[in-house]
């Protein structure tokens, strides 16, 4: 009997049954654009493939060129083409999976200047207006959608996903917000649904009836004008009566204002919206965003709200999923925490995407941890995410490892993350490092500070310093005074802070820090669903148009001021894809931002500052009158055994923290472990 039945039980599709309810929703990786990296793809694929997943979805390829994200971003149109999926869709059904590609029309988010939608319009996240399109391109392009997926059948697909949802083209269509139409399709709520559902007819027609076709469909928009509820049930139904075999669940087109998918999203909390609509219709339907644990899909599919869950950057985290769920190893996952850093944040920025906790996502061709045909006994030192990522790695390929560090628990600067409301999945990585250090038989020495001596009289044949970093003190007069804190006092609960703050530093640690401030509630926990939904202004489509509300923030019990001396926008250095999250939470919750601030001391009437004029030509004096001061001026290296070693001609390594403290963050600690490992 296992943990999960739901999940793992097979969904008959009628023409084909698929093992499992897990889907692996569409995610685009960065190497579906240029021929040289199908290969990478494949393996990508293949690997997800054998972990058990019961479905995959491509990322999303073009119907056309007017489609397309990006300048020769990937399509699907040619014979020439059809013959480079193969290689894909082969190494899926070699290793056991079944495949659907998403077929994906831009519209108005496209990167180009012929991009081209329902009615000419600029959407507020592209540089580039797009032009209406004429009736007969309207037409054509609904033809282009059904030449895909039987260009799809003809590689080997098992099926496609047509992307009507996240604000593409299809939902320019289906709102008034972007189509302004007049003629056959536009003016009525009827008339813009028939774009999508000629779409899915001619798509089924192109493919025959023994295909999966799932319709990726907006539930919830997020938008000012979006669906009413009675739309999107309308159709749901159009849909399905056109051939749909499956509904995916969308949520917010990429201009909404809300957060959707990042790690403060409590887990499944779109779900409900999916749960509302699966009576509507006969066909399954999936459930999706932030739904990374077993326990969480199998509670999501056990109450009713779906026939399936879709997960996606779960399996850049762990391509081994469904299996580790199967064998009741669920422990053992190493869990997506929702910071899109690695993923996400690659994409926006043209990179190939991977995964912060697992660096072997996208690069499975590359980054291999073959067994070592040598065994070395490395020691590593400090049990942060570097040292965590290294010690573990060396040890799985067979390497005699042991790890040393002078706390009492692993993790390093990842405890301190982890009590942030809203990042508490943080913690679900330190749970997978814990079993995996288990599991590889590394030997680990907590609560012991190693000194080179020690270290020397080891006789390591690596040793590996991941020591991490310290905060970086500030020298303003005053600084020494009780009421001023380095954050991991303040996070860690040591300092007791009063009601008015000012948090000196505004990077990612100071944003957090002022985050948890503005906090009542207890830390660790994860955030209500409820409140958040409330708290970012989601409510029922039902009553209100797109599910958009007024937002109901819960009071800060803090006043909170959070300061920098540049004179940039605050928090712009934050995550391309997480940054406008952490600065509207903090907007939302009355924390005053100051930019351009010289300080000048500390006594007890508080912070003295001058602040700089918008032009830069003069400064103004002010005096924040704060009970607590809480330092979050960046990290220096902890590197105080290096020369000891170095001069001692042992081999050692400096990763991490420890190598280069600027800008350092656990991607780039995580990686480095991991690919120092692979070369050891
Ligand atoms: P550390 O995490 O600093 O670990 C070093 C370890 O070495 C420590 O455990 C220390 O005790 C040990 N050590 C040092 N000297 C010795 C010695 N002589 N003997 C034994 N042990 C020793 N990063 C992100 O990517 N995304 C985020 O969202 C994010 N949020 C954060 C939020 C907060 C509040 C904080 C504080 C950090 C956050 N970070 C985030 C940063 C991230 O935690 C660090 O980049 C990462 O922990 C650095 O890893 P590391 O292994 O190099 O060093
Ligand atoms: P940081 O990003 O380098 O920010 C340090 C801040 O302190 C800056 O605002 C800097 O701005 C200020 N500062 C620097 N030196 C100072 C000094 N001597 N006196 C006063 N102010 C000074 O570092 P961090 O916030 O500590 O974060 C560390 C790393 O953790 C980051 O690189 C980040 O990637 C990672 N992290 C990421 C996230 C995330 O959400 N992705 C969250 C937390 C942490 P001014 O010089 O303009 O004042
Ligand atoms: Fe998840 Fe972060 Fe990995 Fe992206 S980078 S898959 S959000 S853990």
């Amino acid at each position: 009997m296992t943990r999960y039945p739901n999940l793992l039980a097979p969904l008959d599709l009628g023409f084909t049954t698929l093992p499992n309810r897990v889907l692996m929703g569409s995610m685009h990786v960065g190497l579906e654009d240029r021929p040289k990296n199908l290969h990478r793809l494949a393996e990508f694929y293949a690997e997800r493939a054998r972990g058990g997943v019961g479905l995959m979805v491509t990322g999303g390829f073009a119907p056309n060129r007017t489609g397309w994200l990006l300048p020769l971003a990937g399509k699907l149109t040619t014979k020439g083409e059809v013959a480079r999926h193969r290689e894909i869709t082969a190494a899926v059904h070699d290793n056991g999976g079944r495949i659907a590609l998403q077929i994906l029309h831009a519209g108005r988010y496209s990167y180009h200047p012929f991009s081209a939608s329902a009615s000419k319009s600029k959407s507020p996240i592209t540089p580039f207006s797009a032009r209406a399109m004429r009736g007969n391109e309207v037409r054509s392009t609904i033809a282009d959608f059904a030449s895909a997926a039987a260009l799809a059948r003809d590689a080997g697909y098992d099926g496609v996903e047509i992307m009507g949802s996240e604000g593409y083209l299809i939902n320019q269509f289906l709102t008034a917000r972007t189509n302004r139409r007049t003629d056959e399709w536009g003016g009525s709520a009827e008339k813009r649904q028939r774009f999508p559902v000629e779409i899915v007819r001619q798509v089924r027609d192109a493919v025959g009836p023994d295909f999966i076709v799932i319709y990726r469909m907006s539930l919830l928009d997020l938008v000012e004008d979006g669906q009413s509820w009675a739309e999107v049930v309308a159709l749901a139904k159009a849909v399905q009566g056109a051939g749909t075999t499956l509904i995916n669940t969308g949520i917010g087109w990429h201009e909404a204002r809300v957060p959707t998918i990042v790690t403060s999203v409590p887990r499944g909390a779109f779900t409900w919206v999916t749960a509302k609509l699966r009576p509507e219709v006969s066909i399954p339907v999936i459930a999706s965003n932030r739904i990374n644990m077993p326990e969480t899909a199998e509670e999501i599919l056990a109450r009713g709200d779906a026939d399936m869950v879709s997960m996606a950057r779960p399996f850049l985290a762990d391509p081994d999923w469904v299996r580790k769920a199967a064998d009741e190893r669920s422990d053992e996952i190493n869990t997506c925490i929702g910071c899109n850093q690695a993923c996400l944040d690659h994409t926006f920025a043209h990179k190939v995407a991977s995964c912060l906790v697992n660096p072997r996502a996208g690069h499975e061709t590359e980054l291999t941890l073959l067994p070592t045909r040598r065994t070395k006994r490395v020691a590593v030192v400090g049990a942060g995410p570097a040292g965590l990522a290294a010690a573990t790695a060396a040890a799985g390929r067979g390497h005699t490892v042991e790890l040393f560090d002078a706390e009492d628990e692993i993790g390093g600067q990842f405890q301190l993350a982890r009590r942030i409301p809203g990042k508490e999945e943080f913690a679900e990585t330190l749970r997978y490092y814990a079993r995996q250090l288990e599991l590889t038989g590394v030997k680990v020495h907590l609560g012991q500070t190693a000194t080179a001596a020690e270290l020397l009289e080891g006789g390591w044949d690596e040793i590996v310093l991941a020591t991490g970093v310290r905060p970086r003190p500030v020298s303003i007069p005053g600084a020494d005074r009780p009421n001023v804190h380095s954050y991991a006092d303040v996070i860690t609960g040591a300092a007791r802070i009063g009601a008015r703050v000012a948090v000196i530093g505004a990077g990612g640690i100071g944003f957090d820090v002022s985050e948890f401030l503005t906090h009542a509630g207890a830390h660790g926990v994860a955030l209500d669903r409820d409140e958040w939904l409330r708290e970012w202004g989601v409510g029922d489509p039902a009553v209100a148009r797109g599910g958009l509300v007024p937002p109901a923030p819960e009071p800060s019990p803090r006043t909170v001021y959070l300061l920098q001396r540049k004179r940039s926008k605050v928090g712009a250095g934050l995550g391309k894809t997480t940054g406008w999250v952490h600065r509207s939470a903090l907007k939302a919750r009355g924390v005053e931002t100051i930019k351009g601030v010289e300080y000048a001391r500390i006594d007890d009437a508080g912070l003295h500052i001058n602040v700089m004029s918008k032009g830069g030509r003069g400064s103004s004096a002010r005096v924040l009158e704060v009970d607590d001061v809480v330092v979050c001026a960046g990290q220096e290296s902890r590197r105080d055994l290096l020369a000891e070693l170095q001069a001692a001609g042992v081999s050692v390594h400096v990763i991490g923290g420890a190598d280069v403290a600027a800008e350092l963050d656990a991607k780039r600690a995580i990686d480095q472990g991991t690919r120092l490992a692979a070369t050891l």
